[in-house]
Parts: structure tokens; sequence; C-alpha cells
């Protein structure tokens, strides 16, 4: 009777394991351990009134790989990550995919998130990379770009209100770089 108790126990632990294990890996990136799109599409289902989005990509990063190698890209990609899932303000970061990252401000307007996101912007540009190669330690920068947008009462779907935030990135992105620009 014991033992079968015993067994139960260890079974159910096993089990509640398991789940959680299975949820990592579908809701969360491998490398940052940043929520992933998954995820991201789960809290957009669950928006009120008002949000904002924030959509954030890496300047010149194919650069960065192809001058120092894609192992330090995968470490600024981490490095990046942290530093966004800091956001204050209420948001919550997510790794889109490739060096593309979302933060979602829910019940926050768009000069808000356009203020909270000029922090990250900040942060980032002033945080100082320290590649090693053989005998030297060089420190880079790497900037990011952002796309603020906020959803109006007639939008119905958050992927279009994303659409627009991504747009207007897309603008800043060949006006220059390195900016926070309002959808
Ligand atoms: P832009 O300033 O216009 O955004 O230029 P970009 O080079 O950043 O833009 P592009 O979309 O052309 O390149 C994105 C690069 O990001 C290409 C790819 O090699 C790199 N990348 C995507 N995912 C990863 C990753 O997981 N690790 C590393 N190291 N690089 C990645
Ligand atoms: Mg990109
Ligand atoms: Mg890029």
């Amino acid at each position: 009777h014991g033992l079968d108790i015993a067994f139960l126990s260890i079974s159910v632990v096993i089990f509640s394991l398991l789940i959680r294990e299975s949820y990592r890996l579908a809701f969360y990136d491998e490398l940052t351990e940043l929520p992933g799109r998954r995820a991201l599409i789960e809290d957009m289902a669950k928006l009120g009134m008002k949000y904002s989005f924030a959509m954030t990509d890496i300047d010149h990063f194919k650069k960065f790989n192809d001058t120092y190698g894609h192992d330090t890209g995968d470490e600024v990609l981490k490095m990046v990550a942290s530093k966004l899932a800091n956001v204050s303000g209420g948001g919550k970061a997510y790794r889109y995919g490739g060096e593309e990252f979302v933060v979602l401000f829910p019940g926050v307007d768009v000069n808000e998130a356009f203020i909270h996101s000029d922090v990250l912007r900040e942060v980032i540009a002033t945080s100082a990379f320290n590649v090693r190669n053989k005998k030297t330690t060089k420190k880079i920068f790497v900037n990011i770009s952002i796309g603020v947008v906020q959803n109006k009462s007639t939008d119905k779907d958050p992927f279009a209100v994303m659409k627009r935030a991504d747009n207007a990135l897309y603008k800043e992105k060949k006006a220059g770089r390195n900016r926070v620009i309002k959808a």
C-alpha cells in the first residue's frame, strides 16, 4: 500500500514536470529565454480596449554576423533580449523571430509606449559588448530601431495593428536607424 502511494506520487511529479517542460518548449525561445511567437499570439487574444505595440529590429545585424561571426551574433541577441525583458511601463517582450522582437504594452497609449521604447533603444545603444579576439578585447555597440503603434477603437485584429508598427519600422529604417518612430 505504502509502495502504491509512493509510486503514484512519483508519477504525479513526473507528469507535472513533463507538462511544465512541454509548455516551456512551446512558449519560450531557447536562445534568449524570452517568450516566443506562440506566447505572443496567446497574449494578443487577451488584449483589452487599449494597447500598444513596439516592433523592434536590430540594425545592420547581417553585417554584424559577417564581421564577428554567428556565435558572437547569438551572444548579442541574448544581451539585447535581456535588456528588452526589463522594459518599463508594463510592457512584455517577445522574440518574434530572428533579430526581431515585439514589446506588447497592454493598456498603454502610444505616447507612453514611445517613452518606454526610447529608454530601451538608449540602454541598448549605450551597452558595450565585449568581443575577444586572440589578444585584444574590443568594445562594440549595436543599435535597434523601433516602430510603435496604438490600436484604434475600430481595430478588430491586433495582427493588423502589429503590421502598422512593422510598416513604421520599415520606414524608419530607410530614414536612418537607432530611432523610435510612431506609426
Ligand atoms: P537592417 O538594419 O535593415 O535591419 O539590416 P539587417 O542586416 O539587420 O537586416 P536583415 O533582415 O537583412 O538581416 C537580419 C540578420 O539577422 C540575418 C541573419 O543572419 C541574422 N539573424 C537572424 N536570426 C539570427 C540568430 O538567431 N542568430 C544570429 N547570430 N543571427 C541571426
Ligand atoms: Mg530583420
Ligand atoms: Mg535588422
